[in-house]
């Protein structure tokens, strides 16, 4: 059995998950759009999922639009927003530690001229009053995440957002909360977000399908253009296995939220622990912080050499973001970290499937790497 701590990377789908697919791949394979029963039968499948999804994060069904993963609703919600504020302005607000399919986007938008500017992080969270301070009149869309991917870090933004929203009722808030549903509490009216991405694949659903939230009355423009499905907004006929295995991985995750987040919690705890008795070993956490994902750098060896010793053990762990492979991260950075600690970093993300005999192994395994690997 792999030892997999490479949970925010990728989950493994859980078994009521797989047999939603199989069940939509075998037997419920009409088109949803499709006049007759087999079309009918496939359209409450993506309602049961949408009224999931919805509950989970105390919504009402009809603000949940499916996209084939967080990429896409991190892109809809940037350009989708942009697109439908064209004549109120040009300023986005977003931070220095945000995932690849925001940072990106917002890269792109700026080379076309928007202004973007990113705050800067101290101490692990983002500097509020400089977020606040950066927005005015212009300002269309603030971008920000709830729990990074890398460090595991959780930043304020129900905080935030609430008093940008009192300010400035016309902006548009966007909170990435990938790293967080269905791992630690969240409710999209706490949150104060506009648009909420979520995607299923990290949370023991299957790789290919997401969804946007979208607070009723908040509008955005599609990116694509086709049929009428998701309200227009994501036209292209629905992956009903996806997202029925989505549903179910939503609901059995919502409904085992605080047991899962126990069991994780004494996963971290023990790691930590274990990973302090070691030597030349910093840990890379702040404050506010998830315990599904953790940090830490083992001195004088690379990231990637210690990934592959420990892979060879049959222990899965990261050298950071998987979607920035090979890069040194510039999140790391933002939070302050030493290159040489950066160089070394590893990320470990743990599930519900973990168990502590998996930390021992990793714990072992490291020490070790520090034995083989600093000698040679
Ligand atoms: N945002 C965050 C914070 C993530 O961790 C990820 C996945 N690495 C994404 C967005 C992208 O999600 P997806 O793989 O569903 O496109």
């Amino acid at each position: 059995m792999p030892v997999y701590l490479d949970n925010a990377a990728t989950t493994k789908p859980c078994d009521e998950a797989v047999s939603a697919l199989n069940r939509c791949l075998t037997t419920i394979y009409g088109n949803p759009s499709s006049l007759h029963i087999m079309g009918l039968d496939a359209e409450k499948e993506i309602l049961a999922a949408r009224r999931q999804i919805g509950d989970a994060i105390g919504t009402e069904y009809i603000n949940i639009f499916f996209t084939s993963g967080a990429t896409e609703s991190n892109n809809l919600a940037i350009f989708g927003t942009v697109n439908a504020n064209k004549r109120r302005g040009n300023k986005i607000i977003t931070t220095d530690i945000e995932h690849q399919s925001v940072h990106s986007p917002l890269s792109y938008l700026e080379e076309n001229g928007y202004d973007i500017v990113r705050i800067r992080t101290v101490d692990g969270q983002i500097d509020e009053d400089e977020l606040i301070d950066a927005v005015d009149d212009r300002t269309i869309l603030v971008s920000a995440m709830l729990v990074n991917n890398e460090s595991g870090s959780i930043q304020p933004i129900g905080k935030v957002f609430r008093t940008l929203k009192r300010r400035y009722p016309q902006l548009i808030t966007h909170c990435d909360a990938v790293q967080a549903f269905c791992k630690i509490p969240m409710r999209a009216s706490a949150l104060n977000a506009d648009l909420i991405s979520i995607s299923a694949h990290k949370i023991h659903g299957v790789k290919g399908v997401g969804a946007l939230y979208i607070k009723k009355g908040v509008r955005i423009l599609p990116m694509i253009h086709g049929g009428g499905q998701e309200s227009g907004l994501r036209p292209g006929t629905e992956s009903v296995p996806l997202i029925a295995a989505f549903g179910e991985a939503v609901r059995i995750g919502s409904e085992k939220i605080d047991e899962n987040y126990d069991h994780v919690s004494k996963l971290s705890s023990y790691a930590k622990a274990e990973l302090q008795k070691l030597d030349d070993i910093s840990i890379n956490m702040f404050h506010e912080h998830s315990p599904y994902i953790m940090n830490f750098s083992v001195k004088g060896i690379r990231s990637e050499i210690m990934l592959h010793f420990l892979e060879e053990k049959g222990i899965f762990v990261s050298s950071g973001s998987a979607c920035a492979k090979g890069k040194k991260s510039r999140v790391l950075e933002a939070f302050g970290i030493e290159d040489s600690a950066i160089d070394s970093a590893i990320r470990i993300s743990f599930s519900k499937y973990n168990t502590m005999n998996d930390i021992d192994k990793l714990i072992s395994g490291i020490k070790d790497g520090q034995g083989r690997l600093l000698r040679s």
